[in-house]
């Protein structure tokens, strides 16, 4: 459930075209929507004790308010959808009726002479840490009810009105500040066809998730939503990075004929999904899937992927947050991930939270410098029984398919010995309970942290293989943040030190006889493909939709080519005379038409 704020439609009848940064590619054409975030910044206010009354009051009416709301989405529910789905309201209506929840809020405003906001917010959170500990997992799922529930309140408390996505019925356009990863899986249906938004980065996750949903995204558009008023045409050019607003007939039906150019465009590349992914030479070149959602199966296969070079398991917990997933979920899916691949490899990565894929309610407090704090193996570490949960699953899911493990953020060697450690007394308990395990499951690591990718040949003799991640290689290497539109002309993967860093990897991993693949977003762009053969990449991983297109490159080069163009390309000094030397020659070498960036 969104939030969204109606702001009042303005007369601004004439044509606007705004840029940003083009970051999923598609066209669409729908009304814009405005979404707030859903809950305001929560400050705590003293007051003064003759306020104290007028609080609780305000706090009593928008409880009234939530449980009317509640009853009336339960019936509208139980309308559309049957009572056994109403019936998950029936938590939500007993916490709201819990005469200890609603004492404790008052208690707390009129003993510590607080705003009503804050009370409610120290409440939920004591409510769902309680909730959070208990072993029972119908109370542990409580979490998720009382966050609703508290959130109803708040925002009942800020004048906010309640609005469903699916109460409209027209195509819409999400438009907002920013939008998290969590936010845009949920958009997984009608009436969301496309969205914009004032921030965000080329390889954020919430523009990676747009992607795999073929929805159509431009992000880094300054003020976009103080130039934009609800209910107005947009049309989102994910392609150029364009958002056009109120466009005239004219504007929208050569738009309409640019989408259907460019679905006959893909409709030609998807033709040469069954053929061998080789170079003219002969050089076979393996064109993997990345994949966050469970729905992005049916996608490998349509595209021709041969295997998945990286599952991104912390959307497994996206989708269940606050609960965590048990093993049996985590067991059952990557048993069908492993399933579907066959006879490919399933690239499991474990939980790469933390950074901005982070609930903060379950794993601890706020971060100042999330990025470089404890994100991805290092939180999984110290959330022992939780990382034990995905291992165990992990392991027992090995014997089935062709599953390889992936550690996420690895920067040394002392890391890699520490988790191997936990493998191996796992595999102990396993064996002590008669459970089977692949005893050889393969172990990798990502290279997306410049000290591995130094370190590369050490590493390679204790890894099974290598993935490496561009996206974050990119920016701790350029020192800028992947998710912040103010810096992203500076994201630059033909930058030379990236080139250099990727070139140690894949020697290293030649040289130890360990696989390397690379499965950031670099891997995705033809005229990156290029340089990356000639540099010696044999797996490329990317999201399903694009590999028609790499395939095509891959098909349409000789490597032979590719080396002579990766050589000339490690003595050029910066990113911009790289790129437009590859232009070139590409242009002189290889058919018309082959770097088609903009598919
Ligand atoms: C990467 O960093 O390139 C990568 C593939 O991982 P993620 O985008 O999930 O951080
Ligand atoms: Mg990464």
């Amino acid at each position: 459930m969104s939030t969204i704020a109606r702001s009042s439609h303005s007369n601004r009848s004439d044509v606007r075209s705004y840029k940003g940064i083009g970051v999923s590619p598609g066209i669409a054409i729908g009304r814009a929507i405005m979404v707030e975030k859903r809950i305001a910044s929560v400050y705590r206010v003293p007051i003064r004790e003759d306020e104290v009354a007028s609080e609780v009051t305000r706090f009593s009416e928008a409880l009234e308010k939530t449980r009317e709301e509640l009853l009336e989405l339960k019936q509208k529910v139980s309308r559309s959808m049957g009572d056994e789905y109403a019936s998950i309201f029936d938590a939500h209506a007993m916490i709201v009726g819990d005469a200890s929840f609603a004492d404790k809020v008052v208690q707390k405003i009129e003993e510590e002479q607080v705003n009503a906001e804050w009370a409610l917010s120290e409440v939920q959170e004591e409510l769902q840490a309680r909730f959070a500990s208990f072993d029972n997992d119908y109370l542990r799922e409580r979490v998720a009810d009382v966050k609703d529930v508290a959130e109803r309140v708040l925002t009942n408390l800020q004048g906010i009105a309640h609005h469903d996505l699916s109460e409209i019925g027209h195509d819409v356009i999400i438009i907002a500040d920013d939008l998290t990863p969590s936010d845009t899986v949920h958009f997984n249906r009608r009436p969301v066809i496309g969205f914009a938004t004032e921030t965000g980065g080329r390889t954020s996750h919430t523009s990676i998730i747009a992607k795999s949903l073929f929805m159509p995204a431009v992000i880094g558009v300054p003020k976009l939503t103080k130039m934009v008023d609800n209910d107005e045409l947009i049309i989102v050019d994910g392609y150029e990075g364009t958002i056009i607003v109120n466009p005239n007939d004219a504007l929208v039906k050569e738009y309409e004929s640019r989408v259907s150019r460019h679905d006959e465009q893909e409709k030609r590349l998807l033709e040469n999904r069954d053929l061998p992914s080789i170079t003219r030479d002969d050089r076979p070149i393996s064109l993997q899937a990345n994949i966050e959602l469970v729905e992005e199966l049916d996608d490998t296969i349509k595209f021709g992927a041969q295997g998945i070079g990286l599952y991104r398991s912390e959307f497994l917990y996206i989708s269940k947050s606050p609960v965590l997933p048990t093993e049996e979920e985590h067991f059952e899916l990557y048993k069908r991930l492993a399933e579907t691949s066959a006879p490919h490899s399933c690239v499991v990565r474990t939980f790469d939270l933390g950074g901005k894929k982070l609930a903060r309610e379950v794993m601890g407090s706020k971060e100042d410098n999330p990025v470089l704090g404890l994100r991805a193996l290092r939180l999984c570490m110290k959330h022992r029984d939780m990382f034990k949960t995905q291992l165990r699953a992990l392991l027992r899911a090995s014997i089935h398919g062709n599953l390889k493990i992936m550690f996420p953020l690895v920067s040394g060697v002392q890391e890699l010995r520490q988790v191997k450690t936990l493998i191996r007394e796992i595999k102990g308990e396993l064996d002590a309970e008669g459970i089977p395990y692949n005893p050889k499951l393969p172990v990798g690591i990502m290279i997306e942290v410049p000290s591995a990718a130094v370190i590369a040949d050490l590493l390679a003799t204790e890894a099974d293989f290598f993935a490496i991640g561009t996206n974050d290689l990119i920016q701790y290497s350029l020192a800028i943040d992947r998710a912040n539109e103010n810096v992203s002309y500076l994201y630059e993967p033909l930058h030379p030190a990236l080139l250099r860093l990727i070139k140690g990897v894949i020697d290293a991993g030649k040289r130890a006889k360990i696989p390397v693949s690379m499965c950031g977003e670099m891997a995705a762009d033809p005229l990156f493909a290029v340089v990356l053969i000639g540099l010696g990449l044999e797996i490329f991983s990317m999201n399903p939709s694009a590999i028609p297109v790499i395939k095509n490159v891959v098909r349409s080069v000789r490597y032979k080519d590719c080396r002579k163009i990766a050589d000339v390309v490690l003595n050029k000094k910066t990113a911009q005379e790289i790129e437009e030397f590859i232009i070139e020659t590409v242009a002189m070498k290889f058919p018309e038409g082959l770097v088609n960036r903009s598919l």
